[in-house]
Formats: structure tokens, C-alpha cells, sequence
């Protein structure tokens, strides 16, 4: 492939999920030539895993670096989707649906009445629906109503969803117009550098070579910056899915359980997740986890008992020792940057994601402070743990 000693590229892109994608997106956009390379299909791992949630963001100021990303991006997701919709024909199902929580015990309704503040605080519009209320606006959910004498349930008309399958349909035809080079099923071994810069990512005997390299990896990014010297706390967290098809769509809003929910498409799909473990990069499904997600999304709305199980399948969130995504630089590399570990919300921070790392790497001022989200905070961690781990007795 490419070998030149000009580089050709003005940024690539090393990880083709939607992070990956939207950067190509942004950048591309601005005029940049850019280059996209996927291990596997561009597009198929988490970022296709994913069930499309996006929870409302502040609508205030906020002050919390996650708020300021959630608000952000939750502010440009419908001007993206109208953008993609228009160059690309293809609609993303970006829908302000409302999201219900339901809390069907006592600690759960705990929680929720302590979100309630903090959704006001942020200024997130939240109704507090009782049993009669929920069941007259939700009638799928009636039985679980008269079921569970003591159910509250909140609701947020502003949390959205998102066909992520499609989103990223959409990211991938917008960046082909833009001229974007997407490479696939081409695993980069290594970058390779030269004091403080990257010069190429070698791929087998071939090597890539751009102006700005950006390690957009996701769960597997520590795989290019361990060599590289860059220690992350980022990991894979695996998420198991259960998809069922309805004959006809019998709820549009986003219901919550704890960790559990139910996605609905346009079209009677409805999504069922999901579950958090620590498994390496083992992206199987388990009837230990399927099994209680089959049983408690049957309960929730039981017209799910006679729909068809289309499919079920496990993907790897890249997860963060803070919850925090690395965004910025990976000094000493002064043209290496990343963008990972964005765990269980890289779907809804994508745009904003985009927009901040184009921002960046051109040297313009952000909209939001990366500083939070800088890579260094990951190499003190690692720095403490081996200091830790040398004094152990
Ligand atoms: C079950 C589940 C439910 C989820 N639900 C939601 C949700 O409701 N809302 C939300 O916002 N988020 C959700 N997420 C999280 C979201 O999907 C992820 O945060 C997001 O997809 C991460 O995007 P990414 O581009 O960083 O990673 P990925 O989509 O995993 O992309 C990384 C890409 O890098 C490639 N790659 C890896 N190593 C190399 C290499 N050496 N060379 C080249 N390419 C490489 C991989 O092949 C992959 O395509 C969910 C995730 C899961 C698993």
C-alpha cells in the first residue's frame, strides 16, 4: 500500500467504529484527506453491538467534564442526523422518544428520587409518573403495574435513541462522498516512531503513513499504545443483547430498569440489554447472562413472550479505569492523538467526539476543555500501580 515518504494523508484513523467514523466525518468535512483502517468490517464491532440510547443532557452550564460532553454532543446529534439524512438518503432513526425508569424497588426508587434532583439541577426536563399515570400511558407495561403495588416511574421526554446500525450506514456513505479511504479486515501491528513523532502504522510488511495518526481502537487501543510506551486503563467490558421482533411497533420510548432496558425501533424490533463483565476480548454470548435479560424484558412488557428471538449477541465496550474517555494528545507524540474509551456511551458522545478531535488536532480552540480527558492521567495511574506493585511485600 502506501509507502511514500510525503505523507498522503492528512489524518488516519487507526479503528473505524463510530468514533473513528465521526472524526473521519468531522475532519473530512473541513477538507481533510483522510484514512480510515479496520481490523475488521468498519463499523461491526461495539459501535454495531450497541443499543442507541441517548440519555438527555444539561441544558445548563454544567461544570462536570461528562455533562459538558453529554450536553454537547446530545445538542449536535440531530443536527447530525439532519446532515447525514440530506448527503447520504439514509435516515438514522435518530428519535426524541422519552426514556421511562422504572422504579420497581424500594433502592431503586431511591435512586431514581435522587436523580430526579440531579435531572433538575441539570436542567433535564423529568416527570414523576405514578402506577395509574403508567399504565394509562404505557400499556405494555400494565401487568408489571399490577404486579408491583409500590412501582414509581419517572419520566425524561428528552432522552432520544438511535438505529446505531444505520447511524453508522450513514457515517460510512457520507464519508465515502467526502472522499474518505476506508481500509478493512487490516489489523495494524504497530505504529512506529522516530523521537517525538509517529511515522507510520505498519500493517504486515506495509506501512501507512499520514500527517496525524489517531488511535480510535476502542477496546482494543492499549493493543497500539502499550508498545508505544502509553499506558491507558483502558479495557474491554462485554455487553450481552437480545433482539426481538414484534409484528407491529407497540411502544416508542426507551425503558429502564437499573441496567437493564429495552430499545424499540421504528419498525417492531426491540432491543433487549445488557449486562457489564470483565472477560478479556471474549465477545461470546452466555445463557447465564441471555437468560435473565429474556426473563426480566418478559416481564417488563409481556407481549415480548410471543414475539420471535431474532438474534442475540455480546460486544466489547471500551471501557475506562475513570468512566472518562481519553481525548487529546499521546505525548510525547506531537502528531499522535486518541480518541477511545468512551465504555458505555460512545454512541451518544460520538458527535461530540468528532467535532472536539477535529478541533483539536487543527490547533483550534475547543469547545469544551479536553484537559480532563487527557491521556496522562492514565500513565499516573499506571506509574502508582507499579509503584505499588514493586513495594508489595
Ligand atoms: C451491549 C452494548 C450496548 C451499548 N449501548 C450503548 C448505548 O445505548 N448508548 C451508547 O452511547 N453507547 C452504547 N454502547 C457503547 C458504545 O457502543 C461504545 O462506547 C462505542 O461503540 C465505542 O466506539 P469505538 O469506535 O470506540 O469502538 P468500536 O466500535 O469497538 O470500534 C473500534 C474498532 O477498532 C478496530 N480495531 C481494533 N484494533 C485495531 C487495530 N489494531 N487496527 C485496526 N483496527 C483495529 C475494531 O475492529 C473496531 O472496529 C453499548 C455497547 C455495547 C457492547
Amino acid at each position: 500500500m502506501h509507502s511514500s515518504t510525503y505523507p498522503p494523508y492528512d489524518l488516519m484513523l487507526c479503528g473505524g467504529g463510530v468514533i473513528g467514523l465521526s472524526i473521519a466525518y468531522q475532519s473530512a468535512s473541513n477538507g481533510w484527506t483522510v484514512l480510515v483502517v479496520d481490523a475488521g468490517e468498519i463499523g461491526k464491532a461495539a459501535s454495531w453491538a450497541g443499543a442507541g440510547i441517548l440519555p438527555a443532557g444539561a441544558t445548563i452550564e454544567a461544570l462536570d467534564p461528562i455533562e459538558q460532553l453529554r450536553s454537547l454532543s446530545h445538542r449536535l446529534h440531530p443536527e447530525w442526523s439532519r446532515r447525514l439524512r440530506e448527503q447520504t438518503g439514509i435516515d438514522n432513526e435518530f428519535r426524541q422518544c422519552g426514556g421511562l425508569y422504572l422504579g420497581c424497588t424500594a433502592a431503586e426508587r431511591a435512586t431514581l428520587s435522587a436523580n430526579q434532583m440531579w435531572w433538575d439541577e441539570h436542567g433535564i426536563r423529568v416527570e414523576s409518573w405514578s402506577s395509574a399515570e403508567l399504565a394509562l400511558k404505557l400499556p405494555v407495561v400494565a401487568s408489571l403495574v399490577e404486579s408491583n403495588t409500590g412501582l414509581q416511574s419517572w419520566y425524561v421526554p428528552d432522552d432520544c435513541r438511535l438505529r446505531n446500525p444505520r447511524h453508522i450506514s450513514a457515517l460510512v456513505a457520507a464519508c465515502e462522498r467526502l472522499g474518505v479511504t476506508m481500509i478493512e479486515n487490516t489489523r495494524i501491528d504497530q505504529l512506529k516512531t522516530h523521537g517525538d513523532r509517529i511515522v507510520s502504522a505498519k500493517v504486515g510488511t506495509r506501512e501507512f503513513q499520514a500527517e496525524r495518526y489517531c488511535v480510535t481502537s476502542g477496546a482494543w487501543a492499549s493493543q497500539l499504545l502499550g508498545p508505544i510506551g502509553i499506558e491507558t486503563g483502558i479495557l474491554p467490558v462485554r455487553g450481552q443483547m437480545v433482539l426481538y421482533k414484534l409484528d407491529k411497533p407497540l411502544f416508542s420510548m426507551v425503558i429502564n430498569d437499573g441496567h437493564l432496558y429495552l430499545v424499540p425501533r421504528d419498525d417492531g424490533y426491540v432491543l433487549a440489554g445488557s449486562c457489564e463483565e470483565e472477560v478479556g476480548f471474549d465477545d461470546r454470548t452466555t445463557s447465564e447472562k441471555i437468560d435473565p435479560i429474556k426473563e426480566w424484558s418478559m416481564k417488563t412488557c409481556p407481549a415480548l413472550t410471543t414475539a420471535n428471538i431474532e438474534r442475540t449477541w455480546a460486544g466489547l465496550r471500551p471501557g475506562s479505569f475513570d468512566s472518562l474517555p481519553y481525548l487529546g494528545t499521546l505525548h510525547p507524540f506531537e502528531n499522535g492523538f486518541i480518541a477511545a474509551g468512551h465504555f458505555r456511551h460512545g454512541l451518544h458522545w460520538s458527535t461530540a467526539t468528532g467535532l472536539l478531535m477535529y478541533q483539536w488536532m487543527s490547533g483550534q480552540k475547543t469547545e469544551i476543555d479536553l484537559k480532563p480527558f487527557c491521556v496522562q492521567r492514565g500513565q499516573t495511574l499506571g506509574t502508582k500501580l507499579s509503584t505499588f506493585k514493586e513495594s508489595k511485600p
